[in-house]
């Protein structure tokens, strides 16, 4: 693995976004303007085209319109991120593969993929309240984001339906968010709520502050993280939406009060998501006492390189958005070339551990499929390279069970993929490396 840095700075020229075509008389203050930003989010293949006339070949747009019409996801992104996107080289850039979906690099899924891969379901205790470890409970205010990202992990819920997935909504009622705070109140475990979904960013003012205020009433909650990748996507709303940042900061405020923390969790994967923007709405958000974490993701052809993830952990650390978490991809279908190994995700926390402070090191972290929770990516029991299958226990979420991940097919030897095809091998090659995690017990 390559120790080569890049210098730990993101930049980006003064109005970059004139570069391209259909936003060349945008001016400062309207590019600024996250309610411009959201009525000119582009949501289909043709936008593109008209957007970018001349800088995007006719091939690449058909790719898209095929990759989308295969999606779980679909499409939604900010004229920001279009922006960020480097079109003289569009299949490798970053940004792109996040977030525009190519049907030229959608590959088979792996055979242990399901739908809800972290089964929430089976975990809910009222409509969209996940209750899987002890003291925590997740709540789906919303099934709508900003943008929608290719790998979402909770594909089966959020963003509109697609071709291939009708979506189980989790839309912001009164009545299903009545149900879930009763919920919450009645389970004396529960001191930790993540608000999520969906994207925070979508809950309109009064929303979250009712939301909030709610939450920080039970009196016994000691925690509210309110998730959102606005910043990262979005970050002009954080600059200039002062009813939502007021919003937010109230509630932080509030809760200091209370002896509560109300935090922002947020997702940001590519040292060049960090922009200017970025860096004024995180310094806007540090500077009213709002605490900041991220959760990346580690995405093949994305992050999944020392200089990326050292340059992004840097960053982050240097404008107080603490990396908290790296997530190894879960198991999403259409993003099998976006999967990297679990020997991938250890060799790259290796590697960044000792660069900077322990706390602005992020844990890189399996989600373990089929509802085990987050496992410490080199905490597994078996991990068998050649069959590409980690086993993991959960002994405070789920004690005495075993959870499975799978590196992706692409990893593999051509022959090893193949027999992954074939049900009998594939229940024998699970049994092998079951039988390896049992022995190590
Ligand atoms: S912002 Fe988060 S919840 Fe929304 S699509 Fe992206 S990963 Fe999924």
């Amino acid at each position: 693995m390559s120790m080569i840095a890049s210098n730990p700075v993101a930049s980006v020229d003064a109005e970059f976004w004139r570069e391209i075509p259909g936003y060349s008389a945008i001016a400062a203050n309207e590019f600024s303007d996250p309610a411009w930003q959201e009525r000119n989010c582009l949501i289909r293949a043709d936008q593109v085209t008209e957007l970018l006339a001349g800088l995007v070949h006719d091939e690449f747009v058909t790719d898209l319109a095929d990759g989308l019409s295969h999606s779980t996801m679909s499409m939604r992104v900010t004229p920001y991120l279009i922006a960020l996107i480097n079109w003289e080289s569009p299949r490798g850039d970053p940004i792109r593969r996040q977030f525009l979906p190519l049907r030229s690099e959608m590959t088979a899924s792996h055979p242990l993929l399901r739908l809800d891969s972290l089964n929430e379901h089976a975990d809910e205790i009222a409509g969209g309240l996940v209750h899987r470890y002890p003291d925590r409970a997740l709540f789906l205010a919303t099934d709508r984001c900003p943008v929608y990202c290719r790998f979402c992990t909770r594909s089966y819920s959020v963003g509109v339906d697609t071709p291939v997935v009708l979506k189980d909504r989790n839309a912001p009622i009164a009545d299903r968010w009545r149900a879930a705070i009763d919920a919450i109140r009645a389970t004396p475990s529960i001191v930790d709520v993540v608000v999520s979904g969906g994207d925070c960013f979508r809950l309109k003012p009064d929303q979250l502050l009712e939301l909030g205020g709610e939450l920080i009433n039970i009196g016994r909650l000691r925690r509210i993280r309110f998730a959102s990748k606005g910043l990262s996507v979005l970050p002009m709303k954080i600059i200039n939406d002062d009813a939502w940042t007021d919003a937010l900061i109230r509630l932080s405020d509030l809760g200091r009060s209370r002896g509560i923390e109300v935090s922002l969790h947020t997702h940001i994967n590519h040292p060049r998501e960090v922009t200017e923007f970025v860096v004024a709405a995180a310094r806007r958000l540090f500077s009213n006492g709002v605490m900041v974490r991220n959760q990346s993701v580690l995405l093949r052809g994305v992050n999944d390189d020392f200089a990326a993830m050292s340059s992004l952990v840097k960053l982050l650390s240097d404008h107080h958005i603490h990396p908290y978490y790296t997530y190894v991809c879960d198991l999403v279908s259409g993003v099998e070339d976006m999967r990297t190994t679990v020997r991938r995700a250890c060799d790259l926390e290796k590697c960044i551990r000792g660069l900077t402070a322990g706390y602005n090191t992020p844990t890189f972290v399996v989600d373990a499929p089929g509802g085990g929770g987050k496992r410490d990516a080199h905490s597994y029991e078996a991990y068998d390279r050649e069959i590409g299958l980690a086993v993991y226990s959960a002994p405070s979420v789920r004690p005495g069970e075993l959870f499975l991940y799978p590196d992706p097919l692409h990893s593999l030897s051509p022959a090893m993929a193949s027999d992954w095809a074939i049900a009998d091998r594939a229940r024998e090659m699970v049994q092998t490396v079951l039988r390896r995690a049992k022995e190590s017990l």
